[in-house]
């Protein structure tokens, strides 16, 4: 339903009907990126072709959380994106030597994320995931100009100081009439293993009210999971190994919402 409402905003540059989001939060550490890895995975799963470009450069975590680290192959002057768990991936951590720090400044910036979306092979994608860095910087910007069909998929968690954030990031978008697709609230509650009950160690409230702000929906509240942490340490997106997990759970229904 939310793909029919966005149906206008569809890319033919990756497909013939690609849908493109940008997931982004305010700040960093809110999980953003685990969101985005996640989603490629369980999109993979219910049979979608998926791409996930991580465009957080000087963060980049998808190496990590594939446990992939190869360089991508050339062929015909177009780079392959790296395949694990079904998601086609391109990531600067595939570029460069040994976890170096990337220092690029604004203008090569936009030049490497040009060359992620023109010379990369993505092939026919359904979807396309972009995880962009926190904040309002030179990469959004970029991102914002030469995917302006990408639809903002705002993280936040549901504590109001996360939220106050992510919401300077959805005024952005709105600014430049960037389609909002909606919000995802994590880390929402803390399910006890022993007892069952549910805590909210971040407060309660904050993806909501994000989404009210915006004039878009809350699309997903996903638990604080041990389980999530652990399989992005390991390189095994929770979705693909512990399908159970509650925070596997909550992020496969989030999947069938886009
Ligand atoms: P961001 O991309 O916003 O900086 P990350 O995805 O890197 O955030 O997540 C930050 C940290 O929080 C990571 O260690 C990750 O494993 C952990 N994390 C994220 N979401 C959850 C969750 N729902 N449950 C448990 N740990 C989480």
């Amino acid at each position: 339903e939310l793909a029919q409402r966005l149906r206008g905003e569809r890319s033919t540059r990756f497909g013939a009907r690609t849908l493109v989001y940008a997931v982004a939060s305010g700040k960093g550490g809110v999980g953003k990126s685990s969101v985005a890895a996640n989603l490629a995975v369980a999109l993979a799963r219910r049979g979608k072709r998926v791409g996930l470009l991580d465009a957080d450069v000087w963060g980049y975590s998808v190496p990590q959380l594939f446990g992939v680290r190869r360089n991508p192959v050339a062929l015909n002057g177009l780079m392959l994106p790296l395949q694990a768990h079904g998601v086609r991936l391109m990531s600067v951590g595939f570029l460069v030597a040994d976890d170096a720090p990337v220092l690029w400044r604004g203008p090569l910036l936009h030049k490497a994320l040009e060359q992620f979306l023109a010379d990369v092979h993505w092939g026919e994608l359904d979807v396309l995931l972009l995880d962009l860095p926190p904040g309002t910087g030179d990469i959004t910007l970029s991102l914002l100009e030469l995917v302006p069909e990408a639809a903002l998929l705002a993280v936040t968690t549901p504590q109001p100081a996360a939220q106050a954030v992510a919401s300077r990031v959805g005024r952005l978008a709105r600014q430049q009439r960037m389609p909002v697709a909606g919000v995802v609230e994590n880390m929402s509650t803390l399910v006890c293993a022993g007892c069952g009950e549910h805590t909210a160690p971040f407060g309660a409230g904050g993806g909501q009210r994000l989404a009210d702000e915006l004039g878009t929906e809350l699309l997903g509240r996903i638990p604080l999971d041990a389980a999530l942490r652990e399989a992005g340490d390991t390189g095994l997106p929770v979705v693909a190994g512990d399908a159970n997990a509650p925070s596997a759970v909550a992020l496969t229904e989030l999947a069938a919402r886009l």
